[in-house]
């Protein structure tokens, strides 16, 4: 037979996608706002619309009020948190460039690698998994190396503890460095302000606290680091005009994350560079609306509600939580795996018995904890009472025995108090 184009070639036929209704209560993603899936199944735009192009300058408005902050520059990046990371970092990075980075899990040692992806000259300051790290280390760290940018993670998921920003960016005040922080598993959640702190780019994912699916990142630049990015502005050539004088600074190592260009296309300028990803943009813009319309501060307030009852009630079960508990993040927590207790048997019980999802962990810490969120759409009452019922009933078929009832008790009593 010969295939003509009208006639597509046998192959299999696949079902509409009709995923489970499963409860992500891991450490992120987590299910997402209905009411951001149905922004996201508006019809297109282009991305030079005048209405599409107001819907970006809403965006930037709402992200101001969600990262605390008067920077013109808040916009997001396309892609998912690690998106904004590398934009950030490769915009203000140059080979050579010393750098500081605050270390004590996973993404502390992602922000390592893309530090040293861009030729920079690392120090790192490390933290136990578990534990914050010192402001007195990093002040003498900074003190010596002189960077010109330190890069901290907030929350870091991968141990659930929350580093205190305020101290850092003191430091990086009093030593004239640039601060780059990754709020990507706190932000809509924990306080993130963003001006208070003194930091110069923040960025941040959707589906942590934020409550909508992975894909856009959320970033905001200070009109300081904003400088430092203009300087080494070198507007591609099929999209120059001929007012674009390359910058003194060296190009920026990436196209696609380049800060100069991505700041043009979100300016007036509308540089035509990538094309935005319309419906990202509309999920993005829709959490936001979300947060403002709960109040950041009673948004924040129900996260560490939530996360204390959830905290509280595997505390009654009887299981040790992981970590310094004093900087313990508020919407994830970690738990000791019981001795003797298969913590990937137990994950699978949950998922399979009862569609809910709960983290393992990795590096430093896999097979040691289980992490369990409480985030964005999924922090609430009922999803907490409803996975530490299955808990205790998967960890009872597993041989542990356990206070029956006493964890959904401590739970209702934390809920109580308000
Ligand atoms: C979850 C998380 C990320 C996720 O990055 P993605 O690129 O969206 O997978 C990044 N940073 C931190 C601190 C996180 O907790």
């Amino acid at each position: 037979m010969i295939l003509s184009p009208s006639m597509p070639a046998p192959g299999p036929s696949f079902a509409e996608i009709d995923p489970p209704a499963r409860l992500l209560m891991g450490p992120g993603p987590v299910n997402a706002h209905p009411r951001v899936l149905r922004a996201m199944s508006a019809q297109l735009l282009g991305q030079f619309d005048p209405e599409f192009t107001t819907y970006m300058n809403e965006t930037m408005a709402l992200y101001r009020q969600v990262f605390r902050t008067q920077n013109r520059w808040t916009f997001l990046i396309d892609g998912t948190a690690r998106a904004g990371i590398e934009a950030a970092l490769v915009s203000l990075l140059e080979p050579g460039d010393p750098v500081v980075v605050l270390s004590a899990g996973r993404f502390g040692l992602l922000l390592r690698e893309i530090a040293e992806r861009c030729g920079a000259v690392v120090t790192t300051v490390e933290g136990e998994w578990g534990q914050v790290i010192a402001p007195d280390a990093v002040e003498a760290a900074v003190a010596r190396v002189r960077p010109r940018l330190v890069a901290a993670v907030y929350g870091d998921t991968s141990t659930t503890m929350a580093q205190p920003m305020a101290e850092i960016g003191r430091i990086c005040v009093r030593h004239g460095a640039l601060l780059y922080v990754d709020a990507t598993a706190t932000l809509g959640g924990m306080d993130v302000p963003v001006d208070e702190w003194g930091a110069d780019i923040v960025t941040a994912g959707l589906q942590k606290c934020l409550g909508g699916p992975s894909g856009s990142a959320p970033i905001t630049i200070s009109e300081r680091a904003a400088a430092r990015i203009d300087s080494r502005r070198h507007v591609e050539q099929g999209i120059a005009s001929g007012t674009d004088r390359p910058a003194s600074g060296r190009r920026i190592a990436s196209n696609y994350f380049d800060l100069a260009m991505l700041m043009d296309y979100w300016s007036e300028r509308r540089l035509n560079h990538h094309t935005e990803a319309t419906t990202m943009l509309y999920g993005a813009r829709e959490c936001a609306r979300l947060v403002v319309e709960e109040g950041l501060d009673a948004r924040i307030r129900r996260h560490r509600i939530t996360g204390q009852a959830m905290a509280s009630g595997l505390q009654a079960m009887g299981l040790t939580l992981f970590g310094d508990q004093a900087h313990k993040m508020a919407n994830v927590v970690g738990i000791e795996i019981p001795s003797g207790v298969d913590g990937e048997r137990v994950r699978a019980r949950m998922r399979t018995e009862f569609e809910i999802e709960i983290g393992s962990s990795f590096g430093a810490l896999a097979g040691r904890i289980w992490r369990i969120g409480t985030m964005g759409y999924n922090c609430r009452r009922d999803t907490v009472l409803i996975t530490l019922c299955a808990l205790e009933a998967v960890l009872r078929a597993e041989g542990v025995s356990l206070p029956s009832g006493a964890a959904v008790d401590a739970a209702r009593a934390r809920f109580a108090e308000g």
